[in-house]
């Protein structure tokens, strides 16, 4: 085809530029992991916005000949009208802007990465007004404008889920419920999906009349709606709930968002709900240039209420639609990719596809039984270290876990050892109480009618208004129809106050003064006053303590962040602020630029790859979990999440599991994972034959010159009944008091390095070495021996 764009998008194959040049009409792109979804979804966004500087983009048709294809190209770069016509007969020439591109995708990381390449392609200054985004800064950006339409204020508040909990804890006690049958997480639970399915109050009441749980549910969601409602506040699933009936309930609003976006694209389609998908379809319903991409065998939120059905229908909702498969993955080995496809194989409910790659088969999958989950980090952390002797970088890895639990041992065994490692929690950043109460203070000034922060907040540092008092206040809010801040601030108008009133007063006095110096102040600098005028800063300086110190330094790593927010914002508001630390995940503080190993789970590790990727914890009754395995459908969303957490490893795979684990205070024993046994032999190096016996003779057969001095002291007749773990025990009590401050030593990563400091600490050696070349680092003796050469 002779198309100047194709020339621009070589570095794609040809379905993929097929869907890259695809860009009028519902499109569905549907394939496997890593075959360059995201990829070309980016490079479609370049496509119909980089054409010269009227930013066209131009499509020239077969018979094309290079005349044509030269005017074309000037054209674009400056398209006259006077040229125009020419262009015109020539191909379609269509100009987009970029705020009418909107590209919706999961996570917070995820839209950076589409924002930043989009803007190394395209320019700064161009490309920031592309909408690409996630899911909630979407509706909170379009909510901002146009909540007034479902009476909500401008300047509403984001409840995350703790504050959501302490609404419903209160409601629940209220109503003297029962809170064993009606736990607040389950409540919660209950309400968050009867949101991702548009159920109001009423309609969640009308459908659930019969059952006694559910109508209860009810009651609870229409209290707990109505005290959001007046307290301006909406939780994370609101936002996405408001804003579709936000644009159901006006027509006028609804047309001008369809008139702006030409273009609508989304990524991870198959882990949408029901309300994202109405949502998606609502707002592409002007043009109707859909583009969704997706993988079926990826959908892993079934329990946040996704459904898969939204990218199977896509093409029975658009008639018209065009599908395009990609089969070429360019991320992992064929060794990776084939167990991947035989794991997946053995789910029945899927629409079906292979993956091959040509980056050829590379190392085989390893996988490795420890006898307890220390004996699995060390040998992760064994892995690791020797593979950065070897050159790699600690960024290269990554530790996948079904649970956050899981990752504990681990730490451990990468404080003794050294390793540098980031932990991606998933849960909001911001959850320490010094930082929460610091927001809750802006939160308050920037929403006064924000009931339940302001209840955090009233009385810290200690104001002598009491519990009583607040409680009272709350009872005339609900009396007077009016708010808590309303109430407090004409405290003096409410004898049943009492002798609170002048303190109330002092408070609503210092909210007010501080509302006003927010106008006339940089963010940075006012967050300072916050911190003085509220004698929050005093009050934790006055404790003198170790802790409090720690506090502190808290609350002014907030002051960096409102810092870093300024420098990105042209105009940076408190709201701003606010509705970005809401959102906040903290995937967002993943720091590429510093080496590190990067832990998390499964589910947060969606989309992203690796160099060398760890699954540990690979043990039946945690992956798949004991509730997964009595149901096949649930069964087979872990090993759709098995899936996903495979395919993000490009060169190398490690599969770890242990035999015995310390969970929740309880050693249990446990089998090998039955995805294991889903990944055929011929593509895994494993460290366990069929028996015990054999891996015992397997391990004598080929000494390991590292454990020569253990094996020495085995023979001496200590530990015969667990070889692997008892001889390097026994290597490390021998050698690690022989250590002295001034010793110097070589370690495997972090190379020659002298010893400063040896401490007993419980039954091992704290050791502080300076190395020349990576500082001074705190290593436990024990397993710092294994990496001494
Ligand atoms: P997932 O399903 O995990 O989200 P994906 O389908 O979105 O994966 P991408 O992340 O877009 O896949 O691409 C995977 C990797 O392959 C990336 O490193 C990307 O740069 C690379 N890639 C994609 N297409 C090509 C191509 N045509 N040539 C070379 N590399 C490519
Ligand atoms: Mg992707």
């Amino acid at each position: 085809r002779a198309a100047i764009i194709e020339r621009e998008f070589q570095h794609l194959n040809e379905k993929q530029r097929e869907a890259v040049f695809h860009t009028e009409g519902p499109l569905l792109v549907l394939a496997g992991a890593g075959s360059g979804k995201t990829t070309v979804l980016i490079n479609r966004i370049i496509n119909i916005l980089r054409f010269g500087e009227g930013y066209s983009y131009a499509y020239a048709p077969e018979d094309a000949t290079e005349d044509d294809l030269l005017f074309l190209r000037e054209y674009l770069r400056n398209p006259t009208e006077e040229h125009r016509m020419r262009a015109e007969t020539l191909c379609r020439v269509n100009p987009a802007r970029p705020w009418q591109i909107l590209a919706i995708t999961f996570t917070n990381k995820a839209a950076k990465e589409i924002q930043s390449r989009l803007q190394r392609a395209l320019g700064e200054e161009f490309a920031k007004d592309i909408w690409a985004s996630t899911f909630h800064s979407m509706c909170v950006r379009i909510l901002r404008r146009e909540c007034d339409a479902i009476g909500y204020d401008r300047s509403f508040t984001i409840y995350d889920t703790d504050d959501q909990k302490r609404v419903l804890t209160a409601i629940i006690k209220n109503n003297k419920l029962d809170d064993k049958v009606f736990d607040v997480r389950g409540v919660a639970s209950a309400i968050g999906r009867a949101k991702d399915n548009l159920q109001t109050p009423r309609i969640y009441a009308i459908e659930n009349t019969e059952d006694y749980y559910k109508s209860t549910v009810a009651e609870i969601y229409k209290q707990y709606a109505k005290q959001l409602k007046e307290s301006n506040a909406m939780d994370f699933d609101d936002i996405i709930m408001k804003t579709v009936q936000l644009l159901q309930g006006n027509p006028d609003i609804l047309e001008r968002y369809q008139r702006q976006f030409h273009y609508v694209m989304a990524d991870e389609y198959q882990d949408t709900n029901h309300a994202q998908y109405v949502l998606t379809s609502l707002l592409a319903g002007g043009y109707e240039n859909i583009c969704v991409v997706g993988d079926d065998d990826q959908s892993i939120y079934k329990f946040r209420g996704a459904t898969i059905t939204n990218i199977l229908e896509f093409e029975g909702q658009y008639k018209n639609a065009t599908t395009i498969r990609l089969e070429q993955n360019y991320r992992s080995t064929q060794n990776i990719l084939s167990a991947a496809n035989e794991l997946i194989r053995n789910n029945a409910r899927r629409k079906g596809k292979e993956l091959w790659t040509d980056n050829g088969d590379g190392a085989k999958i390893r996988f490795h039984r420890s006898d307890t989950q220390e004996g699995e980090a060390e040998y992760v952390a064994r892995m690791i270290t020797e593979g950065v002797a070897d050159g790699k970088h600690f960024s290269d890895y990554a530790i996948l876990y079904r649970n956050h639990v899981l990752s504990n041992s681990i730490e451990s065994a990468f404080k003794r050892n050294g390793v540098p490692y980031r932990i991606v929690s998933g849960l909001r950043f911001f959850d320490r109480a010094e930082v929460k109460d610091m927001l809750a203070y802006l939160w308050v000034i920037a929403n006064p009618t924000d009931n339940l922060r302001l209840r955090r907040i009233i009385n810290v540092p200690a104001r002598k208004i009491g519990n009583k008092t607040v409680e009272t206040a709350a009872m005339l809010a609900e009396l007077n129809n009016t708010t808590m801040f309303d109430i407090v601030s004409h405290a003096a108008e409410h004898p049943e106050l009492g002798r609170a009133t002048n303190a109330l007063t002092k408070f609503a006095e210092l909210i007010t003064n501080l509302q006003k110096m927010k106008e006339h102040m940089p963010l940075d600098e006012f967050y300072e006053q916050v911190m003085v005028q509220t004698g929050y800063l005093e009050a934790l300086k006055a404790k003198e303590t170790q802790e409090a110190q720690g506090r502190i330094e808290n609350t002014m790593e907030l002051k960096s962040n409102i810092a870093d927010f300024m420098s990105r914002q042209e105009q940076p508001t408190l709201e701003g602020f606010l509705e970005e630390v809401s959102l906040f995940t903290d995937i967002d503080r993943m720091d590429e630029s510093s080496d590190a190993v990067v832990m998390m789970t499964m589910h947060s590790a969606k989309g992203l790859e690796f160099p060398q990727v760890f699954l540990v914890g690979m043990e039946e009754g945690i992956f798949p979990g004991f509730r997964a395995m009595e149901k096949e459908e649930d069964l087979e969303e872990e090993r759709r999440l098995c899936y996903v957490a495979v395919t993000r490893a490009k060169q190398q795979l490690y599969l770890t599991c242990a035999e015995r684990r310390m969970m929740y205070g309880r050693t249990q024993y446990s089998k090998p994972s039955q995805f294991l046994k889903e990944i055929p032999k011929q593509f895994v190096d494993s460290n366990i034959s069929e028996t015990r016996q054999e891996m015992q003779e397997k391990l004598d057969l080929q000494p390991n010159p590292k454990y020569q001095s253990s094996r020495a002291y085995d023979i001496s007749g200590a530990h015969k009944k667990q070889p692997v773990i008892a001889k390097k025990k026994t290597a490390q009590t021998v050698a690690a008091p022989a250590l002295k401050p001034g010793d110097q030593v070589d370690h495997k990563a972090f190379g020659h390095g002298m010893i400063t400091s040896c401490k007993p600490m419980g039954g091992d050696i704290l050791l502080e070495i300076t190395f020349d070349k990576v500082g001074t680092k705190r290593l436990m003796a024990k397993s710092a021996m294994n990496f001494m050469t």
